[in-house]
């Protein structure tokens, strides 16, 4: 395959017009010929600056180099050292902002593909039953794990591999977090990949026990005092929506964007065996500019819906991937930009019938260096509308730091946790990902998770 070294190998995805009505994956991944391909622009550079853009810090110039030479078992121990969730990784973490961001080929050229490259290595381990070596010395140590996201499976998983005896308690039906809960089939497809990395987590000896809610089945202080855990970590991330306040948003018709996907996703709303009840819709808004509003955008696309974006900044501050936008526009989903709503309408029956909104404009950017928008005086109009999707952000949800003793929270109710190895104020017990830092991303979760296990490690050692 003749390669240009300053343009990536160009990447097979479903055709818009197909894939707007399928839930089936986006992305269809390189194939071996491609991948070899594309990992021969990579310069092996010495110094390499796309591993200080990793929050779990890849190997990544070894790993594309045994990629090129297609030693594709050995490119996948390479990545199984730092990341228990390749396959998750290579298809959700904002690349552009981190390893790729900093890749020495991007200064020229396109950088190389280093997520795709990640993701093919993780689907051909998996595709040639590639298992994580297991660790033979076991250590005489109980540790909980509150949450089953992408946090909590790797802090799992890291102090299993030092020995430790580990139960992960969540509190939905099924494990993984947004993984299976938030992010949509057609971007991170459930059995094929979650479920899979999950499995290779509890190969690991992590045990799982689903349907336990921290706060209400039990607390963290019986766990401790009564049960014998010598350690927890929180990784019950941010799942509590905003909403926005205005006249409306009770009616019928109007969901947060987490309850929406959940449906979908985790209940399989949008599978005709399932009995899970959703609504379409057939004009749907959705309010907020984000990567889960792209999802749920394209989600309601995909149940049939025609679906607007309503976002009060400009396209430059969208704060979804360039990616996900890319795809959101290409399937047909359109942008109602610089427009805020104020009020939801509700028909005589109690469902949504439309939505005021106002235009607004751009004025001095404020603290966080973002131009502030503005209302345009006499700028309100009406949408004619079935269904509203809030995509305003979340936090974390309170349950488990108002029932544990000691236990310090900020005032936007996130987990008090020291940065280098998630040391909170309760002796023993750690926290990270979402829970302490608010909504953020998988990887960063991950990381938080493994600096977390290291704490934990050390505290143990010494107890
Ligand atoms: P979570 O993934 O939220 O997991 C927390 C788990 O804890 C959940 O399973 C929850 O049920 C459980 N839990 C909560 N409370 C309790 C309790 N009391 N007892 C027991 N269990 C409990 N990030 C990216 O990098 N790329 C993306 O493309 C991307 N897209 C996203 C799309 C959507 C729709 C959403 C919602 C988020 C997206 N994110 C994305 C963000 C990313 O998914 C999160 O930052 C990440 O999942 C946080 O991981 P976590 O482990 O901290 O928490
Ligand atoms: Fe390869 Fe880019 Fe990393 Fe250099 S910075 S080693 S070119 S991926």
């Amino acid at each position: 395959m003749e390669v240009d070294v300053l343009k990536r190998v160009p990447i097979r995805e479903q055709d818009p017009k197909v894939r707007a009505t399928n839930f089936d994956e986006v992305c269809l991944g390189y194939n071996a010929e491609e991948a070899t391909a594309e990992a021969s622009r990579c310069l092996n550079c010495k110094n390499a600056q796309c591993v200080k853009g990793c929050p779990v810090a890849i190997d990544i110039p070894a790993f594309v180099h045994e990629v090129k030479e297609g030693n594709f078992e050995e490119a996948s121990r390479v990545i199984s050292k730092a990341s228990a969730l390749p396959a998750v990784c290579g298809r959700v973490c904002p690349q552009e902002s981190q390893c790729e961001g900093k890749c020495i080929r991007g200064f020229k050229g396109e950088p190389v593909s280093i997520g795709k490259l990640e993701r093919f290595v993780a689907d051909w381990a998996r595709e040639n039953n590639i298992k994580p070596e297991l660790c033979k010395e076991k250590k005489d140590k109980k540790v909980a794990v509150i949450g089953s996201g992408p946090a909590g499976l790797t802090c799992a998983g890291e102090l299993a591999k030092m020995g430790y005896d580990v139960t992960i308690f969540e509190a939905l039906h099924e494990p993984g977090g947004v993984l299976v809960y938030g992010i949509p089939e057609f971007r991170l497809p459930k059995q094929k990949v979650v479920a899979e990395e999950i499995e290779n987590v509890k190969a690991l000896g992590v045990k799982i026990e689903t349907n336990v809610i921290i706060g209400k089945s039990t607390t963290i202080d019986e766990l401790m005092e009564d049960e014998g855990y010598d350690a927890v970590f929180i990784g019950s991330g941010a799942g509590l929506p905003r909403f926005m306040g205005i006249p409306g948003e009770t009616a019928n018709g109007v969901f947060s964007a987490n309850e929406y996907l959940t449906r979908s996703n985790l209940m399989k709303a949008f599978d005709e065996d399932y009995d899970t009840p959703i609504k379409p819709g057939k004009k749907v808004a959705v309010v907020g500019g984000g990567n889960v509003a792209m999802d749920a955008a394209r989600t309601a696309l995909r149940l049939g819906a025609d679906v607007t974006i309503v976002y009060r900044r400009s396209e430059e501050e969208l704060p979804a991937r360039v990616e996900e936008v890319h795809h959101a526009k290409e399937e047909g989903i359109k942008f109602n930009l610089l427009t805020n709503p104020t009020e939801i309408l509700v028909d005589e029956n109690g469902w949504v019938r439309g939505m005021t909104c106002v235009k607004m404009e751009l004025g001095e950017p404020d603290e966080s260096g973002r131009r502030s928008p503005v209302v345009i005086e006499g700028s309100e109009f009406e949408m004619e509308l079935d269904t509203v999707i809030m995509s305003l952000g979340t936090s974390p949800n309170p349950l488990i730091s108002s029932t544990t003793k000691g236990l310090e929270v900020n005032r936007r109710k996130c987990i008090v946790a020291e940065e280098e190895f998630g040391k909170t104020s309760k002796e023993g017990v750690y926290a990270g990902g979402d829970a302490v830092t608010g909504a953020a991303t998988v990887i960063l979760a991950m990381g938080a998770g493994k600096a977390a296990a290291k704490g934990i490690d050390a505290y143990l050692s010494e107890k």
